[in-house]
């Protein structure tokens, strides 16, 4: 890995890029340290996003934001505890946008409840909505109400039903796929309209490119995009399909809200008390086509039977068919929702801390990140703000991080990257 890379300004070297020292004295790990914030930065402007679109709008986050990537400028800044820091800080506004954005679910579409999820097509006219924007969703619901198109999910809308407002509509049937690589397969295969709402969506096969649309900051070339919310286009297309077949159907749980978890405090204190509980895992975050993402699976399947996983975000779909059981009603998989929902990991992690009056890193609490874009960067970076020490992540190590930050990370927060799930479970457990 090339420790300096830098083309950003008319003075590189060569005209091609800074990869030794800059020649505007520009370190190796100012470099990276100002990748790093800038990708954490565009984490947050996606949860941002999300927010403006619901009404909610924040001061701070915004100053950050033109903060940070002023910051970023040739010959701004050259201090590598300064750039720390403002990963650090990152991190501490990724918080409140998440928290931000959270909220605005809550008051527009309720706070979610479990929702059992039908996997699989039924018979009719259908629609695919993948991404992330859950008022695109409710809005497509309102207008598609009593026009007899199904309405599936995809990848990181599957949260969507959690929500009542969302789920209160009968032709919110179902789920189709995983999370979002497997979307040229499954959009091949459903003759359905496709509605791409955010990040992670990919350029189309032919067999689909005419039968798919875009909306907000999505764009895909040739491919027609839905302006103010209007979605007759998308709708007219469904109809037009004829529409699809149906098929056997699994089942999976998602849409576990805080107040939902918070109703069974009593009882799982009791249970952590009585060694019943001995561990809880967060295991989540992104999703992709690495196969060593195959260790989440092996890692959740393998974990002793008195330990808790929350899960959130598409990495879920590596282990989310699991039948994991409960401890004595508490479920043993708990879905928690899309990765902004790491907020409510958050909330809970500090509502344990209160019902065990302990600090935050003294809770039987593991976290094992799956990082796949730059809104896992900023989780990240909220995690470290926050002080958790001794988590794990893979798939890889971020590329842009050198040496010295790994170091560290490893240092600061014993940061691990995952290993063999069953050698790492041990050392967790402590077996
Ligand atoms: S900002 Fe510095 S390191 Fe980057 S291209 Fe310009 S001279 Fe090179
Ligand atoms: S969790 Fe990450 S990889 Fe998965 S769909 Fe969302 S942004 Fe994309």
């Amino acid at each position: 890995m090339s420790d300096m890379f830098c083309y950003q300004c008319s003075q590189t070297a060569r005209g091609t890029g800074c990869t030794v020292k800059g020649v505007c004295g520009k370190d190796a790990l100012v470099a990276r340290l100002q990748d790093n914030l800038i990708y954490a930065m565009k984490g947050i402007s996606a949860y941002n996003y999300n927010a403006n679109v619901l009404g909610e709008k924040d001061d701070e986050v915004n100053e950050f934001l033109t903060t940070g990537l002023y910051t970023t400028l040739t010959n701004v800044n050259f201090d590598a505890e300064d750039l720390i820091d403002l990963g650090l800080k990152a991190g501490e506004v990724n918080i409140k946008v998440m928290k931000l954005l959270k909220e605005a679910h809550i008051k527009n579409y309720g706070e979610p409840v479990p929702a059992e999820v039908q996997v699989g097509a039924e018979e009719g006219p259908a629609i695919i909505v993948t991404g992330h924007d859950i008022k695109a969703l409710a809005e497509l619901l309102k207008q598609t109400e009593g026009k007899g198109i199904k309405v599936y999910t995809h990848s990181e809308m599957l949260p969507a039903h959690g929500y009542p407002e969302l789920n209160k509509y009968d032709h919110l049937v179902g789920h189709l796929g995983k999370a979002w690589f497997d979307q040229k397969e499954i959009f091949s295969k459903y003759n359905a309209a496709i509605l791409a709402t955010s990040n992670c969506v990919l350029l189309p096969k032919d067999d689909y490119a005419d039968r798919i649309f875009t909306m907000d900051v999505a764009k895909l070339p040739g491919v027609p995009k839905i302006e103010n919310y209007d979605f007759t286009p998308v709708i007219e297309k469904a109809l037009e399909l004829g529409g699809l077949e149906a098929e056997e159907k699994e089942v999976i749980t998602t849409g576990f809200g805080l107040s939902t978890i918070l109703s069974l405090a009593d009882k799982i204190k009791e249970l952590v008390e009585a060694g019943k509980i001995r561990r809880f895992f967060v295991v989540g975050g992104c999703d992709s086509p690495n196969p060593k993402l195959n260790y989440y699976r092996e890692f959740v399947e393998n974990l002793p039977e008195d330990t808790i996983v929350l899960t959130l975000a598409c990495g879920k779909f590596r282990f989310n068919d699991l039948d994991l059981g409960d401890i004595e009603g508490v479920p043993r998989l708990i879905d928690l929702g899309q990765c902004n929902d790491t907020i409510v990991a958050i909330d809970l992690a500090v509502a344990l801390c209160d019902l065990f009056e302990c600090e935050l890193n003294d809770l039987p609490l593991t976290i094992v990140l799956s990082w796949m874009e730059q809104k896992a960067v900023a989780i990240l970076w909220s995690l470290l703000y926050l002080g958790k020490t001794d988590m794990y992540i893979g798939p890889v190590l971020p590329a842009w991080a050198n040496d010295d930050i790994i170091n560290f990370l490893v240092e600061n927060y014993n940061l691990t990257p995952i290993g063999e799930p069953l050698e790492d479970i041990k050392k967790i457990m402590g077996e």
